[in-house]
């Protein structure tokens, strides 16, 4: 109980300080993607690696786009009755504030989660994404820097453009890995697209700077825009091996009551929660 009034003892303040900022950096939040090749090496991987996955793919043509492509990971294997609730931060102009009621939630019921953390939210949030981080309960893994669809040719998805080169790729992955690694210590082995949505291409790439491409099975807040209701049913519809996509950065939304109602439930049905580290993911 000690370590939740910690916690949000800071998020206070930096919710507080969040909502002004926001307003005033919206501007810049829509910085520049386009980077050239020569300036842009990302520093998790060795330059010649870099060159060498540039030189690989960009000249390979995706076939496949969506949120089921070949190689993205969807759900776990188990023999027992263990299902994997991540929670997305994306940060952005209208994406970086912090559902404090799940926190709270998640904490007070020491419930394993997977945290997918988008850069912009860590830059608005960075205090308390350290105190997360230092959680046991919370996995901390790889949003993207931009929070973009991971495309190899500028496709985009929900209106949102995706990265248009095999470098853009590589940074968007990188420099979040890059992020994260600095300020936990610990380097991400998941990564989640801003969107979910990737082509084949992307997909391999990921692959070859080291982390797994993870989305869901669950669809669980649809944005953070399902009614409490519906993100209960969503959950306790779940099998084991299940994976629930929700959010963690939209405070008015109705997430955390239906996660409320959905916990107890799956709990007597006999389920547990874990964390996506360690999982043989499929
Ligand atoms: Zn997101």
């Amino acid at each position: 109980m000690k370590k939740t009034r910690s916690l949000f003892l800071s998020t206070l303040i930096l919710t507080g300080c969040q909502s002004q900022s926001v307003a005033f950096h919206e501007p810049s939040a829509e910085k520049s993607i386009v980077r050239s090749e020569t300036t842009a090496l990302a520093s998790s991987l060795s330059n010649q690696r870099t060159l060498e996955i540039l030189a690989e793919y960009k000249k390979q043509d995706p076939v496949e786009w969506g949120e089921r492509v070949t190689g993205v990971k969807n759900r776990f294997i188990t023999t027992n009755k263990e299902i994997a609730l991540t929670f997305d931060a994306c940060g952005g102009p209208h994406g970086s504030d912090v559902d404090e009621k799940l926190f709270t939630f998640l904490i007070d019921q020491q419930i394993p989660s997977t945290l997918f953390v988008n850069s912009r939210w860590i830059d608005e949030n960075t205090g308390l994404f350290q105190e997360l981080a230092a959680e046991p309960i919370f996995q901390i893994e790889n949003h993207g820097t931009n929070h973009q669809p991971l495309s190899v040719n500028g496709r985009s998805a929900w209106g949102i453009m995706g990265t248009s080169s095999v470098n853009e790729v590589v940074q968007e992955i990188t420099q979040n890995q890059d992020k994260i690694t600095e300020l936990t210590d610990k380097k991400p082995s998941l990564f989640r697209s801003g969107t979910a949505y990737y082509d084949d291409v992307s997909v391999n790439i990921a692959n070859e700077i080291g982390v797994e491409v993870v989305n869901y099975t669950i669809l669980g807040d649809a944005g953070a825009t399902f009614s409490r209701d519906q993100v209960k049913d969503a959950l306790i519809a779940a099998s084991p091996g299940d994976i629930a996509l929700l959010h963690a950065n939209q405070p008015a939304s109705e997430t955390a009551e239906g996660l409320k109602l959905a916990v107890p439930i799956l709990k007597k049905k006999g389920y547990s929660f874990v964390q996506l580290k360690n999982q043989n993911l499929q």
